[in-house]
């Protein structure tokens, strides 16, 4: 038995806070030692001893043709050659503005006009926010519970991702006046977010929602729900952000509002924030609306923002690449692979007599350990949250590597092939027994 993953955490935690550089990463919701990585090729992950995982977390997303796809490398390499960044307007920024544009007018009647790159989600949605303010004239932001939209200060009000998984309502160091501005409401709820409005309806800058949230596992909006909250929302004057970060190119290749259009649930937000799948693996995240919103960001209107290695040019390869490479093909792949593991996963843990439901947005799932589904984030975490440890470790000792937390998706690519597939699905009926005790 080698101790190179606990040798590597406990130097990393002598010089790294809690010795990870992203809380989740820690294992702290589900015990044992975090594997350290060396190494990611199509489904699967190595680890520092050498072992090798068939990987369900994907980078948290990005992952969409599974890792180092050898387009994608050479695209980068190519890209790095000519130079890393030079903080100046390069042509395939333009490209990459195009492609995002692009796919959701292929998808139905898009109000995304206007691309503006940044590098993280955080930023995006900061962003975004900072810009329905600036449109508006408003202060009031209204989040839903278990939504998880990065960690600028005003979003860290009972969040989803790491703090659900910490158990965090918030964060220490955000202020009380940055705090208060900020309205939380249940999530699927529509006659609560009726009263927020009826309260302060004309100081409310925006809403924001993830699209389909999967920050808190997978909750689906309820049907109408999208549509209902932004036609109450344009009503009252405010504007809705669709933090498509997660789901943005990966549940469809307009991501999940392009899911929605093509069944016929057409809506339209006001501003967009993308993230991971759009920058392929790198650093490199986007927001957009329509043109004379996103004209108000600097040079062209009052609200600022900017960045050094916006654009960069490494990650804009990444990102135009993987785009690219993401043909309706592989959106096919991943659903499939989603089918074929949720459905393996739900018989394993029936069979073992666990109660669960699978909570699915396109190829996008989890489970929760309950007899009903889980319509909001109280739903969530009133589960039987404490059999996903058992259920993760089972799986890591078979050679699959789960997210580490009951409260995140599993993230399929379309690099899992039967193989892989087969690997997970010979794995699941020990792990739900192990859930079972
Ligand atoms: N919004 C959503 C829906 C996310 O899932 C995330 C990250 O998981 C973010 C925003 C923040 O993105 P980043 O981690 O790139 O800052």
């Amino acid at each position: 038995m080698t101790h190179v993953n606990q040798d590597l955490f406990d130097r990393a935690r002598t010089v790294i806070p809690g010795g990870v550089n992203s809380p989740v990463r820690a294992f702290g919701s589900v015990g044992g030692t975090p594997r350290f990585l060396v190494e990611a090729r199509g489904p699967h992950v190595v680890d520092a001893e050498g072992r090798e995982y068939v990987d369900l977390v994907a980078s948290w997303g990005p992952a969409i043709l599974g890792h180092a796809h050898p387009e994608v490398v050479a695209a980068v390499q190519a890209a790095a050659a000519r130079g890393l960044s030079f903080g100046a307007s390069t042509p395939s920024e333009t490209e990459l503005a195009e492609e995002i544009v692009g796919r959701l007018h292929a998808a139905g009647d898009s109000p995304l006009q206007k691309v503006r790159l940044v590098s993280t989600g955080t930023e995006a949605t900061m962003t975004a926010i900072r810009l329905a303010r600036g449109a508006t004239g408003r202060d009031l932001l209204v989040k839903f519970a278990g939504h998880y939209h990065g960690h600028s200060d005003g979003l860290l009000a009972a969040a989803g991702s790491g703090l659900a998984t910490l158990s965090l309502p918030g964060s220490a160091g955000v202020t009380e006046a940055v705090a208060s501005q900020t309205l939380v409401v249940p999530y699927n709820d529509e006659a609560a977010l009726e009263a927020v409005f009826a309260l302060h309806g004309d100081q409310i800058a925006a809403v924001i929602t993830e699209a389909s949230p999967a920050n808190m596992g997978v909750v689906p909006p309820a049907p109408g729900f999208n549509a209902f909250l932004i036609e109450l929302a344009h009503r009252h004057g405010a504007l809705v952000i669709f933090d498509e970060v997660l789901t943005g190119f990966r549940v469809d290749p307009a991501g999940y509002w392009g899911l929605s259009s093509r069944a016929g649930d057409v809506y339209q937000p006001d501003l967009f924030a993308f993230g991971k799948v759009v920058g392929g693996g790198m650093p490199l995240a986007a927001l957009g609306g329509r043109a004379e919103i996103m004209d108000l960001l600097a040079p062209t209107g009052p609200v600022y923002q900017a960045g050094t290695l916006s654009g960069n040019p490494v990650a804009v390869a990444a990102g135009l690449t993987t785009l690219r490479l993401a043909t309706d093909e592989v959106y096919a792949r991943l659903d499939a692979v989603a089918d074929k593991i949720s459905t393996a996963a739900s018989d394993a843990l029936s069979a073992a007599g666990v109660a669960h439901v699978v909570q699915r947005a396109g190829n996008l799932f989890s489970f929760v350990f309950s007899a009903e589904p889980a319509h909001d984030y109280a739903a969530v975490q009133a589960q039987e949250g404490w059999r996903y440890p058992a259920l993760f470790h089972s799986m890591l000792d078979q050679g699959v590597s789960l997210p580490p937390s009951v409260y995140e998706a599993w993230f399929v690519t379309a690099a899992h092939d039967d193989a892989a597939v087969d690997r997970i699905l010979s794995a699941l009926p020990a792990a739900a027994r192990a859930a079972a005790e």
